[in-house]
């Protein structure tokens, strides 16, 4: 259905992945390309999950709770995107592979600089080289202008396909906005219905599974 990804890179053999996963990992820790950030930050966070991952996940950037621990999407976004992730999809979180534009947190969560993203997407794209997942997930604006090179608004990105140098790609709306818009859920729900359907997944049977956190707002389960 979606053919072969177009990675200039030849594919790293999965033995080897972990390995330039690390080193990889200590390089961005020790970046100091955008000298703001490297002052304020508590440290980077690089990213976390499976190296041999059929999917990943794409944020903006760490917030003060992923800045304190050096991992990604822990704090309540991260909360949320677990539930899409494990009540929603039927995967573990480590089946996956979450990773951010921005490997360090930007002062008082405010948007990254353009600058920033400039310096920080090298990085994101030899992770993504590395892994090379079949399928992308891009969360909100930021990762989805930044990886498809397009200034259109989330209404017209979410709810079809992309690709990402031939990774079919799905956009979908940041767990933060979700808190903050409840009734977008739905929307974010039927994004990863299209992303599960092409995966071959089917969502947890049990009803009891079913991510009250995927609620609609309205106390309607959205499946
Ligand atoms: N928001 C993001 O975009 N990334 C994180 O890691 C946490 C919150």
């Amino acid at each position: 259905m979606f053919g072969e990804p177009q990675i200039e890179t030849p594919p790293v053999p999965v033995a080897e992945r972990p390995a330039q996963l690390e080193s990889l990992a200590e390089e961005v820790a020790g970046c100091e390309r955008c000298p703001l950030l490297a002052a304020s930050r508590t440290q980077t966070v690089f990213g976390e999950g499976s190296a041999t991952a059929r999917l990943m996940f794409v944020g903006e950037a760490p917030g003060a709770d992923e800045d304190r621990t050096g991992r990604p999407f822990i704090g309540r976004a991260g909360a949320l995107l677990t539930d899409m992730i494990t009540k929603g999809m039927g995967l573990d979180r480590g089946d996956v592979y979450i990773a951010n534009v921005l490997k360090s947190r930007p002062p008082e969560n405010r948007d990254p600089l353009p600058e920033e993203v400039a310096h920080c997407l090298p990085y994101l794209e030899r992770q993504i080289a590395i892994i090379r997942p079949e399928f992308l997930c891009l969360l909100g604006k930021v990762a989805a202008s930044t990886l498809l090179e397009t200034a259109l608004p989330m209404g017209r990105l979410r709810g079809k396909w992309h690709r990402y140098r031939g990774i079919p790609t799905v956009v979908t709306y940041h767990p933060s906005y979700l808190l903050r818009n409840p009734a977008a859920k739905k929307d974010a729900w039927g994004d990863l219905q299209m992303l599960m359907q092409a995966m071959g997944l089917k969502p947890p049977a049990r009803k009891e599974d079913r991510p009250d956190e995927m609620a609609d707002g309205r106390g309607t389960q959205l499946r």
